[in-house]
């Protein structure tokens, strides 16, 4: 794929699968994803004129909410073709807040495009996203973006890859000029210069007038000052490679003169590109390293090498590995191969005024228009509708897809993110990513009363989109309580309500989604739930123990149920309803009526009646059971907690952990300096703080270190409320 090749005429066949990229663009905010992406798109022809589609926005940053904060929340997918290749973009959103959009996005790509600002070089969020890749063993291509800018080092940002990601760079390009008189790369594998002509920077060339691959790049060769420093630099990468790779080892060694005091030419290839360019595909797919570019978004240059060098060195859907999945216990695995069984994952429900688009990729087998596929989830049936390509602001139909396609489906009603469709004659369920419990809520009010049922759709239809989310209504005030996993995401919904669903509401306190656990339980607890005073009798007695429940797994409910009764005192169709029961009962505990988890509950003896039991009987005493054996166990409260990983300068370090402190935060660790990986006198401190206290954290700690100190935070689930804190939050709570 290098740049003096021809490109493939238009309209070539792209839909052959080793021809298909699926990329996703991560960075650390500000770094330049949204240019480089939007640069891409314009230069593939995907857009007409630079960033202007939906009025005044950029492609893939569609909606207000999300421009409005310059983050990038909500995934969308955009088809662009580029040298015979076609490539999708799945946005994926940086927030840590919207981890479960983040994780779905990240589990269907390919690889990844990691964009460095090169003159800050490796910044926190970049660690973040870079150990996310790490997670779903993601081949990455590192752009380093905004040379232009002054005091941008390609070399630094390169060194700050190799010591706080621990990263193992090629650097396959070489700047010509430095900062504002940057004006293009050597290219180091095809030896020649890659130049763009110094144009304003974003020439409005206005819609249809630009064409696909327009992007003004020269090729030509290298400038006569540099030759001696490109070709040091070529052969610091073919050692780099030489080193790593055996075959690259081969040839780099057969092409060494024999018994010659220095073993390489002193100009010239001792690797043929072509063996470089394998040898770098496979060390990028496997993980051990990573190809490096550079160049300047804003500026339109480095886009056509980018774009190559995914099509070069990223993997396509048939490199990977097969997918694997479950089924009934049973570990499913399914190939990348369009006459397999349908298997397809759901990353993205978006639900617009004309219905819902449900985004999946096809893994194994073929999609078609009108066929039935099922549910794994549910188990239910669903008919496909139609099958959308999504080309930024277009969509194109397709009567099918294949493994390795990432397409949009309508008339699929029940699938959210996280589904699995597949053939219903052999079903697999994909391994589901965990969904982090939604630890914050708040209530949520219509304005005007008469849009209480909009509002209930349009919180449906977010929950669809979103499963970090959820909603109740509160047994006590009857408010509608929305939940979700930080102050950031529930204010990002409730815009949305207001905007997309045209919903007003008034928004309540957010309020810590706190449980409650069994610290010592009771045993042989009696409840009798007898009325027998004329007509139809209600007769159910349950004897229960209730016990902590210590290594419940995270993440699921934390309830245990076991009937240990003997010679049928209790028949197996009242246990069930014992069971339910209970689970009433734990829903609204002693302490505050928050949930019980972390509990188990044992029925070990009951009585029936032959005319007046039923399972309404059994429910009412399973319930009664449980709410008085909970009122006797010894009750701890639980909050949240977050783990929170600041970078401060040292300077402001007491006064950081100072405050860490008064917000009741457990300092995990510490590394200063090089290690802290943001220059000197950055220091670095994780600690877990629980989510209560976090409130204004951000802007406190960016007033107390002049706004150089950064913060991120994720969920590190439940832990148990010290008693003062507890008599505190119970005291006020209800
Ligand atoms: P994102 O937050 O990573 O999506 O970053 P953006 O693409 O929104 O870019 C952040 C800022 O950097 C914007 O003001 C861009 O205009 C600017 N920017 C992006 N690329 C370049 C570049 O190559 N050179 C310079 N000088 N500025 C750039």
């Amino acid at each position: 794929m290098r740049q003096n090749q021809p490109r493939r005429p238009a309209g070539l066949r792209t839909d052959e699968p080793r021809r298909v990229r699926t990329v996703g663009v991560l960075a650390h905010v500000d770094a330049g994803k949204t240019t480089v992406t939007e640069r891409i798109l314009y230069l593939t022809g995907a857009t007409h004129a630079r960033g202007e589609v939906h009025d005044g926005t950029t492609v893939t940053d569609f909606d207000p909410e999300e421009r409005r904060r310059g983050l990038t929340i909500f995934a969308t997918a955009v088809t662009c073709t580029w040298a015979g290749h076609r490539i999708t973009f799945i946005d994926t959103p940086g927030h840590v807040d919207f981890s479960v959009e983040v994780e779905r996005s990240l589990r269907v790509l390919d690889g990844v495009i990691v964009v460095l600002d090169g003159v800050a070089g490796v910044e926190p969020q970049t660690e973040a996203v870079w150990r996310l890749a790490d997670g779903y063993r993601l081949p990455r291509v590192v752009f380093v973006n905004k040379l232009d800018r002054s005091g941008a080092d390609l070399d630094a940002a390169v060194a700050s890859l190799r010591r706080d990601l621990g990263a193992v760079p090629f650097v396959v390009q070489m700047p010509i000029g430095r900062e504002e008189s940057f004006v293009g790369v050597v290219d180091l594998v095809g030896m020649q210069a890659l130049t763009w002509p110094d144009v304003d920077a974003c020439p409005d060339t206005g819609p249809g007038t630009v064409r696909a691959g327009a992007g003004g790049m020269k090729v030509g060769p290298v400038p006569a000052e540099l030759v001696e420093v490109a070709w040091q630099a070529r052969r610091a990468l073919e050692e780099a490679v030489a080193e790593r790779h055996p075959q690259a080892f081969e040839a780099f060694i057969a092409a060494s003169p024999a018994g010659s005091g220095d073993p390489r030419p002193a100009a010239g290839r001792s690797l043929p590109d072509d063996v470089l360019v394998a040898a770098l595909r496979d060390l990028v797919r496997s993980g051990e390293g990573v190809v490096v570019l550079a160049g300047a978004a804003y500026r339109n240059r480095g886009i056509e090498p980018l774009l190559d060098a995914v099509c070069a060195y990223l993997p396509s859907p048939v490199d990977v590995a097969a997918v694997s999945g479950t089924w009934q216990g049973r570990r499913v695995e399914r190939g990348p191969d369009p006459a397999q069984p349908l298997a397809a994952l759901v990353f993205k429900v978006v639900s617009t005024a004309t219905g819902r688009l449900t985004f999946v990729r096809v893994y194994s087998g073929t999609v078609e228009k009108g066929a039935g596929v099922m549910d794994a989830d549910t188990g239910r049936s669903e008919r496909i509708g139609r099958i959308l390509r999504v080309q930024a602001d277009r969509h194109t139909e397709v009567p099918f897809a294949v493994a390795g396609d990432i397409v949009a489906l309508i008339g699929v009603k029940g699938a959210r993110t996280g589904t699995t469709l597949c053939a219903p004659s052999a079903p697999v369920l994909l391994a589901p990513p965990t969904v982090p419990a939604a630890v914050l809520s708040v209530a949520v009010e219509p304005r005007r009363p008469v849009d209480a049922d909009r509002l209930v759709q349009a919180l449906g239809r977010l929950l669809d989109d979103d499963p970090s989310l959820s909603v109740r209504t509160d047994a006590q005030t009857g408010q509608t309580l929305l939940s979700g996993l930080g102050e950031l995401h529930l204010e990002v919904t409730v815009n949305r309500l207001q905007r997309d669903h045209g919903v007003e509401v008034a928004v309540g306190r957010p309020q810590v989604a706190y449980r409650q656990t069994v610290e010592v339980g009771v045993h042989g607890v009696t409840y009798r739930h007898v009325k027998q005073d004329g007509g139809a009798g209600q007769f159910a007695v349950v004897t229960l123990d209730v016990e902590p429940w210590p290594d419940a797994p995270e993440g699921a409910e934390g309830f245990a149920f076991e009937a240990a009764v003997v010679g049928g005192a209790v028949p197996r169709e009242y246990v069930r309803a014992v069971e339910a029961g209970c689970r009433d009962a734990l829903a609204d505990g002693p302490l505050g009526g928050y949930p019980v988890t972390g509990v188990r509950v044992r029925l070990i003896d009951g009585a029936t009646h032959v005319k007046d039991s039923s399972e309404l009987a059994f429910r009412i005493a399973g319930r009664s059971a449980t709410v008085q054996a909970l009122r006797r166990c010894r009750m701890r409260l639980l909050e949240p907690v977050t783990r929170v990983t600041v970078t401060v300068p040292a300077a402001s370090l007491g006064t950081v952990l100072g405050d860490l402190a008064a917000r009741r935060g457990r300092i995990l660790g510490s590394a200063g300096d090089a290690a802290a990986g943001v220059g000197a006198a950055m220091v670095r401190v994780s600690a877990e703080v629980p989510l209560a206290e976090l409130f204004g954290h951000a802007t406190v700690l960016r007033s107390r270190t002049s706004g150089r100190g950064t913060v991120t935070t994720r969920p590190a689930g439940y832990a148990v409320v010290p008693h003062d804190v507890a008599r505190a939050v119970l005291g006020v709570a209800r």
